[in-house]
């Protein structure tokens, strides 16, 4: 198969401090020899650990792109031993366009893993994270939230995995971010993801979902920020002290964790994040768009455990995640 296309301005094994772009020749019309420029930058000072940092996977979510805009500004290559990879805006048209998948070929970066080198301009991004990017990296930060159309409790969460000793690294650098939350999460559709790709190559992975509805706040802001540094200190890469505070672990055992909307309409929520659910307790009703006098739908909760992911437009479509439950781990 064809090498990827995607070139960096910068390079990837020098000592400094370096600002550029990752170049992705993109002809279409308004542009015939023209390219997406995707911002990168690379720190590195001798050897040691390489840290892999990415922001706005998807497009609409935005702690991420906050925090390693923040970061990339901040550290100097002597609070370094080793390397950080950080690139703020993973898919930069998405980004850009402030969407969860590409507009240029509607492709969710992270179902499309590992990606094609001749394919489009999402599967090229992909396949350079999966094949150039990715091998460099001993621990990878993938940040997530919400996006447009999801809001959760502010987490980072690590997968349950073959390799015990591997769940174990992952779960110590998830510890370390010290979100309000940390999470074992399950995945409904893991095939195609970034995470899967990482895990499968033997890295140590952390993810996060903090926060949502398509905006970020003071507070998801200081807890990507403190995050990332805390991981990069665990990993021995950023001098500095790690920054602790409470942390509840969650956990998604099964999948009557996922609740789906079966009807469209209006949401009236009846828990709000973080509170506490019993099964078969009513977390929300779904009424009617078109007319009065009809009963609501009724959605049960099917399980214990406190309200840890929700729908944020306040209407609904057949099939949409309407609410995610995780049980209280300690
Ligand atoms: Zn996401």
């Amino acid at each position: 198969m064809a090498a990827n296309p995607i070139t960096p301005t910068v390079p990837l094994d020098t000592d400094g401090k370096f600002h550029g772009f990752l170049r992705l020749p993109h002809s279409r019309n308004e542009s015939a020899w023209g390219a997406v420029m995707i911002p990168i930058c690379v720190i590195r000072n001798g050897d040691g650990p390489t840290a892999l940092l990415t922001g706005a996977n998807h497009g609409d979510e935005y702690e991420g792109p906050v925090a390693l805009q923040s970061l990339a500004w901040e550290i100097a290559p002597e609070d370094v031993t080793g390397r950080i990879i950080v690139v703020p805006f993973m898919n930069y048209p998405a980004f850009r366009a402030a969407t969860r998948v590409s507009p240029i070929d509607n492709v969710n970066l992270n179902r499309a893993f590992p990606g094609r080198p001749d394919g489009t301009a999402t599967q090229k991004i992909a396949n350079y994270f999966n094949d150039v990017l990715m091998p460099m990296a001993d621990v990878v930060l993938d940040f997530h939230s919400g996006g447009k159309t999801l809001d959760f409790l502010p987490y980072a969460a690590a997968h349950y995995l073959e390799d015990e000793d591997q769940q174990a690294a992952c779960e110590a650098a998830v510890a370390a971010f010290n979100a309000p939350y940390t999470m074992m999460m399950r995945e409904i559709d893991n095939v195609g993801m970034y995470d899967t790709a990482v895990e499968a190559a033997g890295k140590v992975f952390v993810t996060t979902e903090i926060g949502g509805g398509g905006t970020a706040t003071a507070a998801s802001s200081r807890i990507a920020i403190r995050g990332a540094r805390n991981v990069l200190i665990h990993a021995g890469i950023l001098r500095g002290e790690l920054s602790s505070g409470p942390s509840r672990k969650l956990d998604m055992p099964d999948d009557d964790c996922f609740h789906f909307a079966t009807t469209e309409g209006l949401v009236e929520p009846l828990a709000d994040l973080g509170e506490p659910l019993a099964k078969g307790q009513v977390l929300a009703r779904v009424w009617p768009v078109d007319r009065t006098g009809l009963m609501p739908l009724e959605v049960f909760a099917q399980r214990d455990g406190v309200l840890a992911a929700r729908h944020f437009p306040g209407l609904v479509q057949t099939g949409d995640c309407l609410a995610v439950l995780a049980d209280v781990a300690g």
